[in-house]
């Protein structure tokens, strides 16, 4: 093991301390398991009093109604490396699977439902069937090594070239004008396009493409589930699992200079391109600086939760088993709903995503009552509650839905950054949905997570690979970490499920 100068200027703590990370996002953890899996000994800050940045649930509108206040619908919390190998079955989080993954409904009572099944799916969509399993089929079928390279740091060379292909084939397909080409009617272009659309931007391009394709996949391979009791049950087991390697967490502590930290010998930041200017300061050369300045923050949500004295009135067949749903209507009005907000303006019926928990979890609520998570799309930084424009967007879909709320709890684009620093200007992705940004986050460089002052990376979702509860930002910085500040080259996902204890024990020996 290769020794490497502290980092980090203030107070030493009374134990040897060789990480910090700052920030319990699911990256932030996942960095600090692996590490504290290969034997060091870590600690993390948090900001908020609560640990888990994008996985909590609170009690945000009554008493008794628990709400997911970021993340709620988790394919990639089962599909990626990480979680795959830290198993949150193992660490007593049961992942709820409603059958229908997904629910599009459309006017005059039309839908379209995604069912865990493939085949199912494709029947029940009649003219485009065939068409539906003709691009998510050879996806499905091959959804392992396509999570591989999606979740990969981007500078390798795909595992599966021919995956990669038929992926990229198919991103080319729905990214481009060529989109309906090969569907004939309306409701599996609309279904298809609603996936699509979770990356806030206008559907028919690249980026959102690929995020609809392995998404979409993804309901078929290995469902969009929903955790008992909450995500915060996922964040709960990652740091129960820390602290039993021996870890620290510390709330409550918003770190404003690295100069506060204690002396360690690597900082890993689960923050914002912006939140590294602001605790670096003065400290980062002038050109990284730059370039961190330029980073693009992309669409916004406006958070809408709900309580309900009973379960949304959907109109059409199959809404009430879904766990999610895309309220927008046809592909038509997803586009010219994501176009406005990427010029700046709200849509007048704006994109609205549902999650309705209550389908598969009875703990969420009291007995006959339902929470119902909802957000629109927004321009970044917009201070507007649409609330009534998703109340509305509800309504056309399941008529007397108003008549059921017995409250309602608004977070706007613009005070989501204030909940948590890294959603800037309520950029939930914190990064804009470009090709560019999406390979090249933070900052074009061959090593995205490790910044110029010695021992400092970042590890946040601003880095490769992006969006979403898979942890791999995380495994990808605390593998630089382990090889640059302390020479052990292992694969950092051995560190993280159950091989790590004799991995952390050849660790510990070599200090
Ligand atoms: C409304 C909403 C809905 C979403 N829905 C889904 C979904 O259904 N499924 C899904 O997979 N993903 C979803 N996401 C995205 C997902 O939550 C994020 O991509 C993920 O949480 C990013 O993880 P992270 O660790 O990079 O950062 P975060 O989860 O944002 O965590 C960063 C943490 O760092 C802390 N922090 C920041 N700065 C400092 C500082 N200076 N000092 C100390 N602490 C600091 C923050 O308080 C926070 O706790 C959603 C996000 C939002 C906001």
């Amino acid at each position: 093991m290769t020794e490497a100068a502290a980092v980090g200027h203030g107070p030493g703590t009374a134990a040897r301390l060789d990480v910090v990370v700052v920030g319990s996002g699911p990256n932030g953890l996942a960095a600090a398991l692996v590490l504290a899996g290969a034997g060091l000994a870590v600690e993390v800050y948090e900001a908020a009093d609560t640990i888990g940045g994008g996985t909590r649930t609170e009690e945000l509108t009554l008493p008794g109604y628990r709400h997911d206040v970021c993340s709620a619908v988790h394919p990639m919390a089962l599909a990626s490396p990480f979680f795959r190998a830290f198993d949150l079955a193992r660490h007593g989080v049961e992942m709820l699977q409603p059958e229908i993954p997904y629910a599009h409904p459309l006017n005059g009572g039309r839908v379209g439902l995604a069912w865990r099944d493939l085949d199912r799916t494709v029947e029940e969509l009649g003219v485009d069937g065939p068409a539906w399993r003709s691009l998510l089929g050879p996806l499905v079928d091959r959804w392992q090594p396509l999570v591989a390279d999606i979740m990969s740091d981007f500078r390798s060379v795909p595992s599966r070239p021919a995956t990669a292909l038929r992926l990229a084939i198919r991103m080319l397909e729905q990214g481009s004008p060529l989109w309906s080409a090969r569907f004939r009617g309306q409701v599996a272009p609309a279904l298809i396009t609603g996936v699509a659309a979770h990356a806030i931007a206008p559907p028919r391009a690249l980026v959102p493409a690929g995020a609809g394709l392995l998404l979409a996949a993804l309901g078929h391979a290995v469902g969009w589930p929903i955790p008992r009791g909450g995500s915060a049950a996922i964040s709960r087991a990652m740091a129960d699992e820390l602290v039993r390697r021996g870890g620290r967490i510390v709330t409550g502590r918003r770190i404003e200079s690295l100069a506060e930290l204690p002396a360690a010998r690597a900082v890993l930041l689960d923050v914002a391109p912006a939140g590294l200017l602001r605790i670096a300061g003065d400290t980062l050369p002038a050109g990284y600086a730059r370039q961190l300045r330029s980073f693009r923050y992309g669409g916004a949500a406006c958070k809408v939760d709900f309580a309900l004295s009973g379960p949304v009135p959907w109109t059409a067949r199959g809404c009430d088993r879904a766990g999610t749903l895309h309220l927008v209507g046809s592909r038509q009005e997803s586009l010219a709903a994501e176009r406005a907000v990427a010029a700046g303006r709200h849509a007048s019926r704006p994109y609205v995503l549902a999650s309705q928990p209550g389908v598969v979890d009875d703990t969420r609520a009291p007995a006959g009552r339902q929470v119902l998570w909802t957000y629109a799309h927004v321009p970044n930084g917009s201070p507007r509650d649409v609330s009534d424009q998703v109340i509305a967007q509800v309504e056309r879909f399941a008529p007397g839905f108003r008549d059921l709320i017995l409250a309602r709890r608004v977070v706007t684009a613009a005070e989501a950054q204030t909940y948590n620093p890294n959603y800037v200007g309520g950029d939930i992705s914190a990064g804009a949905a470009s090709p560019w940004q999406m390979v090249m986050r933070p900052v074009p460089r061959w090593d995205p997570y490790r910044t110029p002052l010695p021992g400092v990376y970042l590890c946040s979702s601003s880095t490769p690979p992006g969006q979403a509860v898979h942890g791999m930002a995380g495994v990808h910085a605390a593998g630089r970490v382990l090889r640059q500040r302390f020479g052990v080259y292992a694969d950092p996902l051995r560190f993280v499920g159950n091989g790590s204890r004799r991995v952390h024990d050849a660790v510990a020996t070599d200090r």
